[in-house]
């Protein structure tokens, strides 16, 4: 078959053979993507860990956004889901539904993307399903990670009594949202910048994670919003948690934002997307959680404390209530 030219719209074989069969070769299971399926095993006295996540063109980007970056932060979600869990990356599987539009300069950047990020984390392609589709692209990835059987670290595990951390920066991601629909404006050119990269390309804490495993009682990863993946912990733990606000850990950036205007300290409590790892963890783990974040240089905030009874309190400096209406904050 004559490979496409290019603006053209290669064949699927093609596309297999051409684009996704080099993502393939860490992964031996993988076969070169020549067979019908791929074969695993996990690493002996090892168990998986698996996670989908879905992007629709449309809902989740833009149709015009760099199919490049689309591609990492579609294997940087789901690389966050496998971190939230403890576990190291394995493999991942691709399904694409893809419109007409798509030609060989998308495959390229959406290819590119891939092999970019699966170098950075430690991850490779292993098998996946190319459609053609008449509506919006559609993509759909599902990781492979593995963790010593048993170990994985889930969210139902907290107890009263722990110390509560977040690590990175909370609220850049809401705030770039806020950015792209207008509803902040005249910021300077840097925080602009600084916050929509931080939305458009989130850092999967894929070391950090991992070097949780035995310290963290519970863990999930920042997607709904601080305050509501801290509420999905404690429902699921049976336990309440309290937030001290000015611990939270703030870009530059958000820091200036909420500095000026004091009611975004809400969008940054309640805004999603940030891809961070929020965790409980017993007290006596303190020094060994510092030491692991400074091993895998990752900035760690201890931003507040578990406790007996239920719902998620902020406080602000005063120690008082900060009162927020939006989902995510429950009333006692
Ligand atoms: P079948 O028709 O039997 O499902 P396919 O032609 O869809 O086979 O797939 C052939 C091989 O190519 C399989 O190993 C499959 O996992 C792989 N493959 C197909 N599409 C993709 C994709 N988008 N990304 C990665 N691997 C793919
Ligand atoms: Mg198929």
């Amino acid at each position: 078959m004559a490979p496409a030219a290019p603006g053209a719209r290669p064949g699927e074989f093609e596309v297999i053979a051409r684009f996704f069969a080099p993502l393939a070769k860490g992964e031996a299971g993988a076969l070169g993507l020549t067979d019908d399926a791929a074969i695993l095993a996990p690493v002996a006295g090892n168990e998986f860990v698996v996670t989908v996540d879905m992007l629709t063109a449309g809902v989740h980007f833009l149709p015009d956004d760099p199919p490049d970056l689309v591609a990492r932060k579609l294997l940087r979600v789901n690389l966050s889901d496998l971190a939230a869990m403890g576990a190291t990356p394995r493999a991942y599987f691709l399904a694409l539904g893809l419109p007409s539009s798509v030609d060989v300069a998308w495959f390229e950047a959406f290819s590119g993307g891939l092999a970019a990020d699966q170098a950075a984390f430690g991850i490779a392609l292993a098998g996946g399903d190319t459609t053609a589709t008449p509506g919006p692209l559609v993509l759909s990835l599902t990781a492979i990670g593995e963790v010593p059987a048993g170990s994985a670290i889930r969210r139902s595990t907290a107890r009263a009594g722990e110390d509560v951390y977040v690590t990175g920066t909370i609220g850049d991601a809401a705030l770039a949202l806020c950015i792209i629909d207008g509803r902040l404006r005249d910021l300077p050119a840097a925080d602009t910048a600084h916050l929509i990269g931080r939305y458009r390309l989130p850092e999967p804490r894929v070391a950090f994670g991992p070097a949780l495993r035995g310290l963290a009682s519970a863990m999930i990863d920042v997607s709904d919003g601080l305050l509501a993946d801290l509420g999905h912990i404690c429902e699921t733990s049976g336990i309440g948690a309290e937030i001290d606000f000015p611990q939270v850990p703030l870009s530059t950036a958000a820091a200036r934002l909420v500095a000026g205007t004091p009611a975004l300290a809400e969008t940054v409590a309640t805004g999603g997307d940030d891809y961070e790892l929020l965790f409980t963890a017993p007290e006596r783990t303190r020094g060994a959680i510092t030491a692991a974040a400074a091993r895998v240089g990752v900035r760690v905030a201890r931003i507040g404390r578990t406790i007996a009874g239920g719902g998620v309190r902020l406080r602000d400096a005063a120690g008082l209530p900060i009162e927020t209406a939006r989902a995510g904050w429950r009333h006692f």
